[in-house]
């Protein structure tokens, strides 16, 4: 009969443990046993000797191979922690690193990482990146939102290349996991904008359920939509395209003019009573909005 190894240890007291470092150590030739060359052939994953033992090297040591701990992972400076950072995300087109991916594709443990810069979300600041709880996905919400800045950026549809750079925030890999395609992201986009529809009420119609009340129930949900602050995506979309990405006073776009940002703005202040409709709202960019203020402007 032939053995089946298992890819996982069937148990994880510390002498299970032992033996696999000390299995895993005879594989890889040379002084130095790093995390990540561990991790390539270990059935237990150095994180968890980590935690067992207190650290890495802790654990080579309790497998009598202290004398195999690489102690230049430990010298790490801050510029080369923040370069590891941001080749990595470079690498993985995203705007964010989960721990343990950082760990697994450079061996860098949490020590250094505390040392310089007092925590991994620091660290991931430092290099210009965005924190993110590990695990954590984009909801279609944060997707959409980002994808309309970086549409109003070019003041045209992005490719998924574009995705790559800021003003992205969500790089192409999450829209491409979540609607398994950069086209079919782009429909869920279209169809969310029109679902958005600044006229009718934000859920359902009307059913027969509710017919005795549907008159009044879909008054409500109309006059709430037009009362409030808050424009929604599509309808800021409808009045980007309609206004060509530009600001309606000065003509400014981020196509043309970097750094320029564009908001759609209430023309009718909503504090003085403007709704939220697409005859009151235009799009501006940063600096005529902000010498705007609450003002109405006189025709
Ligand atoms: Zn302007």
């Amino acid at each position: 009969m032939q053995n089946f190894e298992l890819n996982k240890l069937t148990r994880y007291d510390k002498d299970s443990v032992i033996q696999e470092i000390r299995r895993v150590a005879a594989l890889i030739p040379g002084k130095r046993l790093s995390r990540t060359q561990f991790d390539q052939l270990s059935k237990v994953h150095s994180s968890t000797l980590h935690n067992k033992f207190g650290s890495w090297r802790e654990a080579l040591i309790a497998a009598g191979l202290g004398e195999r701990f690489d102690d230049s992972s430990e010298s790490w400076n801050s510029d080369e922690i923040v370069q590891k950072l941001q080749s990595l995300a470079r690498q993985l087109g995203r705007r964010t690193i989960t721990q343990r991916e950082f760990n697994e594709h450079t061996g860098i443990g949490q020590r250094p990482l505390k040392r310089l810069f007092g925590s991994y979300g620091r660290a991931l600041e430092a290099a210009g990146l965005t924190q993110s709880p590990a695990g954590r996905r984009y909801t279609d919400d944060e997707c959409f939102e980002n994808l309309l800045s970086v549409w109003t950026n070019y003041g045209r549809q992005p490719n998924l290349n574009e995705m790559k750079v800021a003003p992205s925030c969500v790089g192409p890999k999450a829209y491409v996991l979540r609607w398994g395609s950069w086209r079919n992201a782009l429909q869920a986009f279209v169809d969310r904008v029109n679902r958005d529809n600044e006229n009718g009420p934000t859920t359902a119609r009307p059913t027969e359920d509710n017919k005795d009340s549907a008159g009044k129930t879909e008054t409500t949900k109309r006059i709430n939509e037009e009362d409030r602050h808050e424009i929604k995506l599509g309808l800021r979309y409808r009045v980007l395209v309609r206004d060509r990405f530009r600001c309606v006073l000065c003509g400014a776009s981020p196509a043309t003019i970097l750094g320029c940002k564009l908001h759609v703005d209430h023309i009718l202040p909503w504090s003085k009573g403007g709704k939220t409709v697409s005859e009151n709202l235009r799009t501006l960019c940063e600096e005529c909005n902000l010498g705007k203020g609450n003002k109405i402007e006189p025709e």
